[in-house]
């Protein structure tokens, strides 16, 4: 048992798995689990689909109080860090409580990016991190027939199509050229935009927002170059920042996001940062990363519970992640980036197929639409760092999982 505590400062999904991996090492007691939100850790994917399919449909929580009791884990909801002292190993916390540590783990996440332009408070505008915020939408949701979506990024995409197969009328405006540009490729932001478009979900891409209208609290008008738009209701997702307050006013390094080493230790050697915040050497490229990902928030927190117990680990991850909208479900694993080599194999029908791309002769990252086969036995390719023929991965007649061991 480790004699000093450790305090995990965020109550998400890594925070969850990094108390959850402690107890399977058999460190349970010393731990404080210092959280803003006023809910214990709970799986946030369900807000952007399940949660508003039916009116009653509660937040699964990832483990229950009972849980944390059994494990004496001290849990602390609703008492955000405040200030964060490396000196004196100190964490304060908004009730005035003062936690001395031995190790802390930063597991802050992220903040929804923000318009300026649209003030705080504003009544029909919402953005989606957390339950609260989840549920507000929903309050308002029957009373609704349209939504205007800011954004045409994975929770908006998700959200469009959740709204649309409600009968709600959808409008989303995307800047950029293409859907999903930074994460996917050209071949699956078209057959994206085309999916939602041929549902009835009004994307209008390139939409370069000049301006706001509001009636008091309510914004009402959006005005674009190419002329304006009444809204009911404004949904902004326009990305997410790592939250990295706390770690800045220690004096830790960040560069948009907490940066660790490879075993997620910050420039301070007793403190830690894991999940959404971090910023993370990527041992593919050689470059820093940040990730936002429920794979990317277990795995550190793995890797860093078994720091913490003394076994020296380091997080080379493989990235993978999944995103469903209305019956799409993409799952993809490793990273697209531009001038790939594309090999298409196609699926049981024309609403399902798999995209393998290679650089020269190496598997980079492999995309998938309604093919969970194709995305395990990519995964697998992964892990055994084999990158079968494009001849061999196109021709739906050989299975994959004779080109893997
Ligand atoms: C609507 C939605 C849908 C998503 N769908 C998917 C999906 O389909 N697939 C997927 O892989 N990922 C998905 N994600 C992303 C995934 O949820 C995140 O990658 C994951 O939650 C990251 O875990 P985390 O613990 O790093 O951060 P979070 O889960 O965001 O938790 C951070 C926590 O830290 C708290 N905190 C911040 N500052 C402080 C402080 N000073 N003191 C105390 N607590 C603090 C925050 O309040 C928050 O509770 C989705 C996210 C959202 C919002």
């Amino acid at each position: 048992m480790l004699s000093e505590s450790i305090v995990i400062v965020g109550g998400g999904h890594a925070a969850a798995q990094l108390c959850a991996s402690l107890v399977e090492l058999g460190q349970g007691a010393n731990i404080h689990l210092v959280c803003e939100e006023d809910v214990l850790p709970y799986q946030r994917p369900p807000l952007s689909k399940a949660f508003f399919k039916k009116a009653d449909e509660s937040i699964q929580m990832i483990k229950a109080q009972a849980w944390f009791d059994q494990h004496g884990i001290q849990v602390h909801l609703a008492n955000p860090a405040i200030h964060l002292n490396p000196v004196k190993k100190e964490l304060q916390l908004r009730s005035g409580l003062t936690l001395p540590y031995g190790k802390l783990v930063l597991a802050t996440g992220t903040r929804a990016r923000t318009l300026p332009a649209i003030p705080q408070g504003t009544e029909n505008v919402h953005f989606l991190r957390t339950a609260k915020d989840a549920q507000a939408l929903r309050d308002q949701f029957s009373h609704l027939s349209s939504f205007t979506l800011i954004g045409g990024g994975f929770i908006g995409l998700e959200l469009a199509a959740t709204f649309n197969a409600l009968g709600k009328k959808v409008t989303v405006l995307e800047v950029a050229p293409r859907l999903l540009a930074r994460s996917i490729s050209p071949h699956l932001s078209e057959h994206v935009l085309q999916t939602h478009l041929s549902a009835g979900v009004d994307i209008r891409m390139q939409s370069k927002i000049k301006g706001f209208e509001f009636e008091g609290h309510r914004l009402t008008r959006i005005e674009l170059e190419t002329g304006h738009l009444d809204t009911e209701c404004v949904l902004v997702g326009i990305g997410a920042v790592a939250e990295e307050a706390l770690a800045l006013q220690a004096g830790l390094t960040c560069s948009q996001g907490v940066v660790v080493d490879e075993s997620l230790r910050t420039s301070d050697p007793h403190i830690w940062a894991i999940g959404d915040c971090t910023r993370f050497p990527y041992h593919a490229n050689g470059e820093s990363l940040r990730l936002e990902s429920i794979q990317n928030a277990n795995d550190q927190a793995r890797i860093v519970a078994q720091n913490l117990c003394g076994q020296a680990s380091k997080y080379q991850p493989t990235p993978w992640f999944w995103s469903e909208q209305g019956a799409m479900r993409l799952q993809m694993v490793g990273l697209f980036e531009p001038e790939l080599t594309q090999v298409m194999r196609q699926g049981a029908n024309a609403q399902s197929f798999s995209l393998f791309h290679y650089k020269h002769d190496t598997l980079q990252c492999v995309e998938t639409v309604n093919s969970p086969m194709d995305h395990m036995m990519a995964k697998k390719m992964f892990e055994q760092k084999v990158s079968p023929p494009p001849t061999q991965v196109s021709d739906p007649n050989v299975p994959l999982k004779s080109l893997v061991a």
